[in-house]
C-alpha cells in the first residue's frame, strides 16, 4: 500500500489536523529526508498554505488543534505542536502546548524547525547568493564537492532535493546524494 493510501486509510479520508475532507495531500513534515507514513500526514489545502506560509495565518482555523493534537501519530502530534509553537502569542496556544504531551524523541524532531525560537535566535542559512534556504528546498551544487569520509565527489550541478538545515550552525545543511546522506556547506550551493 502507498504512503497515500495509508494515510488516508488512517484518518478516515479527512485532513488530520483540521477533519476538512477537501483538497487532501500527503505532507512530509520537515526535514525528514525519506517518505514514510511516520513522517507524513494527510493535509488540507488550508493548512497547507499556512504551515508553508503561503496565506496569512488565520489562528481561528488553528483551534481544531485542541483535538488533533492528541492524535497517536506521532507526525500529526509534531505538526500540531508546531503550530502551536507558532501561534503562541494568541495565548490559548500556549495552554495547549502545557497540556500536550510529546516523547523526547518526537520533542526532538518536533524542535528541529525552530518554531519555538523568536525571530531574533532563528539560524538562518543562506545560499551562495544569499537567498535564505528552508527545510525542504532544492538546491544546486555550484562546485565540486569531496564528500567527508568517502572517495566520492558531488559533481558541479548536481541537483539536492529536500535538504534540512543544521539548526546549530547556519554554515551546514544535509542532504541526500546518489542515496548517500551528505553535510553540504552553503556556501555550495544555490537554490532552485
Ligand atoms: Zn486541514
Amino acid at each position: 500500500m502507498s504512503v497515500l493510501q495509508t494515510l488516508k486509510e488512517r484518518s478516515g479520508d479527512c485532513c488530520e489536523l483540521c477533519k476538512s475532507t477537501t483538497e487532501l495531500s500527503q505532507y512530509t513534515i520537515p526535514p525528514s529526508l525519506n517518505e514514510n507514513v511516520d513522517n507524513d500526514v494527510l493535509i488540507c489545502k488550508i493548512c497547507l498554505d499556512q504551515i508553508e506560509e503561503r496565506t496569512d495565518m488565520d489562528a481561528n482555523h488553528w483551534r481544531c488543534l485542541n483535538d488533533s493534537m492528541w492524535s497517536e501519530h506521532v507526525a500529526v502530534q509534531i505538526m500540531a505542536w508546531r503550530m502551536l509553537q507558532r501561534l503562541r502569542n494568541e495565548g490559548w496556544p500556549k495552554d495547549l502546548l502545557d497540556m500536550m504531551y510529546l516523547s523526547d524523541e518526537a520533542l526532538a524532531l518536533a524542535r528541529a524547525t525552530g518554531e519555538d525560537k523568536d525571530e531574533s535566535e532563528k539560524v538562518i542559512h543562506r545560499d551562495s547568493n544569499g537567498v535564505i534556504l528552508d527545510n525542504g528546498d532544492s538546491v544546486v551544487l555550484i562546485k565540486d564537492l569531496k564528500v567527508k569520509g568517502s572517495s566520492m565527489v558531488a559533481k558541479q550541478g548536481t541537483a539536492v532535493r529536500n535538504i534540512r538545515l543544521d539548526r546549530d550552525n547556519a554554515q551546514y545543511i544535509e542532504g541526500k546524494v546518489d542515496g548517500q546522506h551528505i553535510v553540504i556547506v552553503t556556501d555550495y550551493v544555490k537554490k532552485t
